[in-house]
């Protein structure tokens, strides 16, 4: 990719209340229309959830151009609640309204905000994905999934290995002057062709190639394709939109959605939690082997969980994969498994406790748990998911 930065940056334009109402309106009345809507979104959507943008007066790029530093106000993205414009998406995309999402950023917070796996392309990365070049397995982690060792930019060698096949673990991040993911590119390319809507929130459009995605669409307007621009600097592609809106996207984006008469929901964390059991051996010599694993809801794993303890007894594994062996009969009227989880807990999440049931045809199926934490009141709720596929324990 490439990128310009200005040592001054552009001015930030604000709509009146009255104008932002009105466009608001004209926007809800456009995503309703849509047969096809795609967002486009950069790290001006991110800015409220304390995470800095690039080229705004205090945007990083802006700050490096003046040589100066940032002091104070910075939140870790694995820390960041998503803003009421990831929520808003959530929503459009639950309702079916939202077809296909590209983003710029690599804060994770799409997707931790609930944006489906097959539903975004991240065209810069993700900090909490890593990925195996040899098989194209992924690892989603609740830590950046970089290396802890210095090593060159263009090394992206994290130091794990892929439990499928062995293979060197790679980050996902794009620097400077690498290409894009071909396979996200691609997808979003297919979208934006197809999009009869594209909603632009929060990115000045000066990265290339990623901006050709809402240019596709701008250039598609003479047959009725339409592009709506929220950022508070002038973009580049202004001149094609439709609709302009200089204001916060957080202040957009309430206005849509009440508009449309939705409900923007509030941040709670999701974590999926696989538990199956095996047995081996019979009668007094049968033993139970217990895997729990975070996945996510395409079975992906996920590494949220820092230790988890087996209750039954007593032991506490401390690093994955958590492999417990355990002498029980499963037969004999079934067994229960007393879990004890220890998060990663970048949102202060507390310990769970889980009791896992396990009846003679639960032998070797995953039985997963969704796992939601509302970071508002610190409660967990654990609902047992029926019947879901693609998920393999390794
Ligand atoms: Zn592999």
């Amino acid at each position: 990719m490439a990128w310009t930065a200005d040592k001054l940056p552009l001015p930030e334009l604000v709509e009146t209340s009255d104008e932002l109402d009105q466009k608001a309106t004209q926007l809800a009345g456009l995503i309703r229309q849509s047969k096809h809507f795609i967002v486009f979104t950069g790290a001006g959507i991110s800015t409220s959830a304390g995470i800095p943008d690039f080229r705004g007066p205090e945007g990083a790029w802006t700050l490096q151009a003046q040589g100066r530093q940032r002091t104070t106000g910075v939140t870790s993205t694995l820390q960041a609640i998503p803003t009421a414009t990831h929520m808003a998406l959530v929503e459009l995309q639950n309702r079916g309204l939202l077809k296909y999402l590209v983003s710029q950023n690599c804060d994770g917070l799409h997707r931790r905000s609930g944006i489906l796996p097959d539903k975004i392309s991240e065209l810069h990365g993700n900090n909490n994905r890593e990925i195996c070049k040899d098989c194209g397995k992924e690892y989603i982690r609740d830590f950046r999934a970089v290396a802890d060792y210095t090593k060159s930019v263009h090394d992206h060698r994290t130091g794990r290995k892929c439990t499928r096949c062995g293979g060197v673990l790679h980050d996902t991040i794009i620097n400077f002057t690498e290409s894009l993911p071909e396979r996200e590119l691609q997808l979003a390319y297919d979208h934006a062709k197809r999009a009869d809507l594209c909603l632009v929130l929060g990115s000045s459009l000066t990265v290339t190639p990623a901006n050709e995605i809402p240019e596709v669409v701008g250039n598609r307007r003479r047959r009725g394709a339409k592009l709506v621009i929220c950022n508070l600097q002038a973009t580049p592609l202004d001149g094609m939109a439709e609709l302009r809106v200089h204001a916060k996207t957080d202040e957009l984006m309430v206005g849509v959605m009440r508009e449309l008469g939705m409900e923007t929901p509030g941040f709670v964390l999701q974590r999926r939690l696989a538990a199956t059991v095996e047995v081996a051996g019979q009668g007094r010599g049968q033993r139970c082997k217990v895997t729990v694993a975070g996945v996510d809801v395409d079975g992906t794993p996920v590494s949220f969980l820092r230790a988890v303890k087996l209750v039954n007894n007593r032991r506490v594994l401390k690093a994955e994969p958590f492999v417990f062996d355990l002498r029980g009969d499963v037969a004999d009227g079934g067994l229960e498994l007393e879990l004890e989880l220890d998060f990663m807990g970048h949102y202060g999440e507390p310990n769970l406790q889980l009791v896992h049931g396990v009846q003679e045809k639960d032998i070797g199926v995953a039985a997963v748990y969704l796992l939601e934490y509302n970071p508002y009141n610190g409660e967990w709720r654990t609902t047992r998911q029926l019947g879901t596929p693609g998920v393999a324990v390794l």
